[in-house]
């Protein structure tokens, strides 16, 4: 799949903010710094739409960018990250409500992307999402990111780790390299009807 355009939509502070469900959408969630935005900047070719949503004060909004590929057009949406170590203890009671009313509500929705980085044990949050995302039962995939810090001979291990501990099925990606981009736009295209 190939990305013609594009776009920031609009930053929203809860679900219910969102502009109506228009398009089919695939969803990143992941601990702060786990390469989520580099994931979606590579993915799209456009760093400059990431830079937007990360101005002070946004990295609790929910991002909404609309894309159109050769096959088709659909939405990704940047989740606010968790595991912020300088976060108020306010946001961070927030994090699951915004979460958990997205997985609910959101009609168009049709992944969700859950990133992890291979090289740090997974913690009580991040199981917690994983329970999460169980519960809900949306169509998910776990994504292995920055494998290109992994020598070669540790990426297929702690990417079949990674599924084994989440019960997804999972990808390795590197935003630095690109690999694992085209594995990823067929699963989200797949998800999302459109190839
Ligand atoms: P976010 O907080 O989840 O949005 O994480 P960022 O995308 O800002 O990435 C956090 C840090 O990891 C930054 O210093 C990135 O340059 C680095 N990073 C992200 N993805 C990769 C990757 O695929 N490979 C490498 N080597 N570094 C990465």
């Amino acid at each position: 799949m190939k990305v013609l355009d594009a776009k920031f939509v609009t930053s929203a502070p809860r679900a219910g903010a969102l502009p109506p469900a228009e398009l089919p959408e695939a969803a990143f969630v992941g601990r702060s710094n786990v390469g989520k935005s580099s994931l979606i900047a590579a993915l799209t070719g456009r760093k400059k739409l990431v830079r937007i949503s990360r101005r002070p004060g946004c990295t609790q909004m929910i991002n909404l960018f609309s894309v159109r590929t050769d096959a088709g057009p659909l939405a990704l949406v940047d989740l606010p990250g968790y595991g912020y170590a300088e976060a108020p203890a306010e946001e961070r009671r927030r994090w699951g409500p915004l979460i958990t009313s997205y997985l609910r509500n959101r009609t168009s929705l049709c992944l969700v992307v859950a990133l992890f980085d291979p090289r740090r044990a997974l913690g009580d949050d991040d199981r917690g999402l994983i329970e999460m995302l169980a519960d809900f039962g949306r169509p998910t995939v776990v994504v292995a990111t920055k494998v290109d810090k992994l020598p070669k001979s540790k990426r297929k291990p702690a990417v079949s780790t990674i599924a084994a501990a989440s019960g997804f099925d999972a990808l390795p990606f590197s935003a630095k390299t690109g690999e694992g981009a085209d594995d990823l736009w067929h699963v989200i295209g797949r998800a999302c009807g459109i190839v």
